[in-house]
């Protein structure tokens, strides 16, 4: 039976037997015991299901994974220990020395820098393109060895929509997948394979776990991508995997379990970027809520974003709710029963203004985080995107004057209130 998000965010992924616990276990153990070595080789083998070692696999992570699957409306998902090791993955998985990316350039700084430093030290090469480039613009981004195409849905900070089926129908042109960061709206607002998105990406740390309490990312595949298409562009799933026992994933697990059994088995082997239990289980906790949160999260973000909007103290303000956004449009498309509760907006004065101005406020409180029941604020260009130039800056969509700031569960009034008295 197809359940609603609601019934899925309370009890999917797990279905207790008798006399079993009706809330997930933590299965708070490194290690799995077998009888015989033949039984513990054949897991090794990959021709048994079964958890050997927590690095890898563990059954809490396994449940709360197979609800955010369920959410998205995906085949297979695994969780990893931030959402930047889920965007690693993600791409690493399909993408190595040698091999190319096209990204969207408005997106998270750390991903960006991920992507930009880190993984081109890696060899892979990224091509950003603006979210609203040209259709000629984004066919030239490609080349022969492109393997991807990633962009965020709502991005943070600069709140522009990706216009996935636009960026989905491009890649698939080109042979690729497109691979979607669904963290601000969540599942709950958007679900990215219903547009054309073949893997989909988070970062629990935001509203999954909604309390500020666990970092953790996931990754789901749609299982509907076909790496066997153009196999020579995918060897690592369509070609034996001789560092797991000559085993091609393709072959093995199908479209559905490929791409997420190969994540398991090479980069959690090797990398371990695992989600500890006790987090899976304190993120599930969330998960629990996320329906109910969202809701209101969006209410608050929406009547902040329209007070302000009318605040002769407040230069601009973008959030894809206000008709007046560029993005309302994609919004109304992607997004019509609301994005997140994340408004950016600018101090008229500049940098110092919007410095001051989050000195002021007391409701929000100054925090390198976003999406938490809390409402909290930031100054991206002295924080979380200081590391890029200032023309990085302007394609990623942020000014010195912009203020990020994070609606919470709180009442909506409060927050203008303290907004008022602070931009006073
Ligand atoms: N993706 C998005 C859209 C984010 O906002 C963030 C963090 O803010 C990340 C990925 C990275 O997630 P984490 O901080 O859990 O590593």
């Amino acid at each position: 039976m197809v359940h609603g998000n609601g019934t899925i965010c309370v009890q999917g992924g797990y279905a207790p037997g008798n006399g079993e616990p009706r809330q997930i276990p933590i299965i708070q153990s490194t290690t799995f015991r077998y009888a015989t070595s033949e039984d513990m080789g054949k897991l090794f083998d990959l021709e048994a299901e079964g958890y050997f070692y927590t690095r890898l696999q563990n059954p809490t992570n396994d449940y709360v994974a197979a609800k955010i699957c369920e959410l998205e409306g995906g085949s297979a998902a695994m969780l990893t220990s931030s959402g930047q090791a889920a965007n690693f993955y993600a791409i690493f998985n399909i993408a190595t020395c040698g091999d190319h990316v096209v990204a969207s350039s408005s997106i998270y700084g750390g991903t960006f820098n991920l992507f930009a430093v880190t993984m081109r030290k890696m060899g892979v090469e990224f091509t950003f393109v603006s979210p609203d480039c040209s259709d000629s613009e984004l066919e030239a981004a490609f080349r022969p060895n492109t393997k991807a195409v990633f962009g965020e849905t709502i991005a943070n900070p600069s709140l522009t929509v990706l216009d996935i089926q636009r960026f989905a129908d491009a890649a698939h042109a080109h042979g690729v997948p497109l691979v979607v960061d669904n963290t601000f709206p969540t599942p709950v607002n958007c679900r990215p394979f219903e547009w054309g998105a073949d893997i989909v990406t988070h970062s629990t740390t935001k509203y999954m776990d909604g309390h500020g309490a666990g970092v953790g990312g996931c990754i789901v595949d749609s299982g509907k991508f076909d790496w066997t298409a153009q196999a020579d562009r995918f060897p690592g799933l369509t070609t034996p995997d001789e560092s797991y026992h000559g085993i091609t994933y393709v072959d093995r697990f199908g479209l559905e379990g490929a791409y997420i059994t190969k994540a398991t088995a090479q980069l959690m082997r090797d990398f371990g970027s695992i989600q500890s239990p006790q987090n899976a289980f304190i993120l599930n906790l969330g998960l629990e809520s996320l329906h109910v949160r969202m809701a209101r999260h969006c209410a608050n973000g929406q009547a902040v974003a329209e007070h302000v909007a009318a605040h002769p103290n407040v230069a601009w303000v973008r959030y894809p709710g206000l008709e007046t956004d560029p993005y309302h449009a994609l919004a109304r498309k992607y997004l019509p029963q609301g994005g997140c509760g994340v408004v950016s907006f600018g101090i008229a004065g500049g940098r110092a203004a919007a410095e001051d101005f989050m000195k002021c406020l007391s409701i929000a409180q100054i925090a390198t985080h976003v999406a938490d029941a809390r409402t909290c604020c930031l100054h991206p260009a002295s924080s979380t995107h200081r590391q890029l130039t200032d023309d990085e800056l302007l394609a990623a969509g942020i000014t010195p004057d912009m203020v990020r700031y994070s609606c919470g569960l709180e009442d909506a009034a409060d927050l203008i209130a303290d907004i008022d008295q602070a931009l006073a």
